[in-house]
């Protein structure tokens, strides 16, 4: 008893003097002028904040999103206090199929997940049934129905259900119509996608049923059973469906070949097919930040303007007949490193960065939506999913 005693108490002393010892540690690092307390050090900012890319390789390149990433210099990291201080959005550019803007504050995995929304989570209608009448072209079915199948269709998909069921419906399902045949002797035809014609009335061909197997008379079924003309709703009579483009190629028919078909387009993901993606590309890339450490002047400054590829250098004049370059166009900057490539002394002088929460987002439609609408929808569906899981959380 008297010997466990003594035990816990040498124990404690230890624990005592280990703790005053890590006080002290902490103390004296607390006082070090190079380690301000409540802000990081100008190299950890540096490294927290930029990816710094060197002629070899990028380095710096991990990102510490959790608040606790820098308690020991009592710096609140929290990603969600600086995401509702700093976030913002801004469009650079916009036509009528792309869209260029800046995502600034944001986490790389966060940016990746919107990317990724885009391309494989935004519905749209693709042909996903070829019903082949007849097909004498060189074309296999199998790769004419895989060609169809990858035009993008300009129909709202926010108007249609999915087809769970298998019943086509008015509601989940569009009809097109493609029947072409080369008249022309000694000619070919190119049948482009604009010859699909959209059935508003649904599949005009009949099913064999067992009433004209009997010869009984009754309206004859189809593929499709529509209860009401889709033209007859307010969101397309004024608004006809159709391919996005009309020049995409399907087949070159030769003299007295023909195609009848039909193509029936679904309501579909990217994730399930990329005929469902709303996209051609989606990219990003970080901000470049170019910062010229040491003067380059007169002969350096020319041959550095020439060595970029993308004109990110540019000469001023400095007076007394000397001149000196200068960082005019970071933005353009590729990362390239022609301008580092030449040697350690360049290497010192010039310094390419790239800020790691701000996102250049570039996004090219596929002609089914404008490009801002499909930023808003991927907003909508990142929103969805966050509240699923607070509600499965809470
Ligand atoms: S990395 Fe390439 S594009 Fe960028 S500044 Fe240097 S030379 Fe120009």
């Amino acid at each position: 008893m008297s010997s466990d005693n003594e035990g816990t108490t040498s124990s404690s002393e230890s624990e005592g003097a280990d703790s005053v010892k890590g006080n002290a540690t902490l103390e004296f690092i607390e006082n070090l002028s190079d380690v301000p307390m409540g802000r990081l050090p100008s190299n950890i900012e540096f490294q927290r904040t930029r990816v710094d890319c060197k002629a070899d390789a990028p380095i710096h390149t991990d990102t510490f999103q959790y608040s606790g990433a820098y308690s020991s210099m009592r710096v609140e990291n929290s990603f969600l206090d600086n995401f509702c201080d700093n976030f913002r959005v801004e469009v650079i550019r916009l036509t009528e199929d792309e869209m260029e803007f800046d995502m600034i504050g944001i986490d790389p995995a966060l940016a990746n997940a919107f990317r990724r929304i885009l391309i494989s989570e935004v519905p749209t209608m693709a042909i996903e049934k070829v019903l082949i009448a007849n097909n004498t072209s060189v074309i296999q079915d199998e790769v004419l129905a895989q060609r169809l199948g990858l035009i993008p269709i300009k129909a709202d998909p926010r108007l249609f259900e999915y087809a769970e069921n298998n019943t086509a419906s008015e509601k989940n399902t569009i009809v097109f119509k493609l029947d072409v045949r080369c008249e022309r002797s000694g000619q070919r035809l190119s049948v482009k996608s604009k010859e699909l014609v959209w059935l508003p009335n649904g599949s005009e061909f009949p099913l064999e049923s067992q009433d004209s197997k009997t010869g009984l008379s009754s309206k004859p079924k189809t593929y499709t059973s529509f209860t009401c003309s889709q033209d007859s709703l307010p969101e397309f009579s004024g608004n006809p469906i159709s391919p996005a483009l009309g020049d995409i190629l399907i087949a070159r028919l030769g003299p007295g070949q023909e195609i009848e078909l039909e193509a029936h387009a679904v309501k579909g993901i990217g994730k399930t097919h990329s005929k469902w993606s709303p996209v051609s590309p989606v990219w990003y890339r970080m901000l470049p930040e170019i910062v010229l450490l040491e003067d380059i002047e007169d002969q350096l400054a020319e041959k550095l303007v020439a060595v970029c590829p993308v004109k990110v250098f540019d000469i001023e004049d400095i007076g007394k007949g000397k001149k000196r370059a200068t960082v005019a166009r970071p933005r353009a900057c590729t990362l390239c490193r022609e301008c580092i490539r030449e040697g350690k002394g360049w290497e010192n002088a010039i310094s390419l960065r790239r800020k790691k929460d701000h996102f250049i987002f570039n996004i090219e439609s596929s002609g089914v939506f404008p490009p801002e609408v499909l930023v808003t929808e991927a907003v909508k569906i990142l929103e969805d999913k966050c509240d699923r899981v607070i509600s499965d959380l809470s």
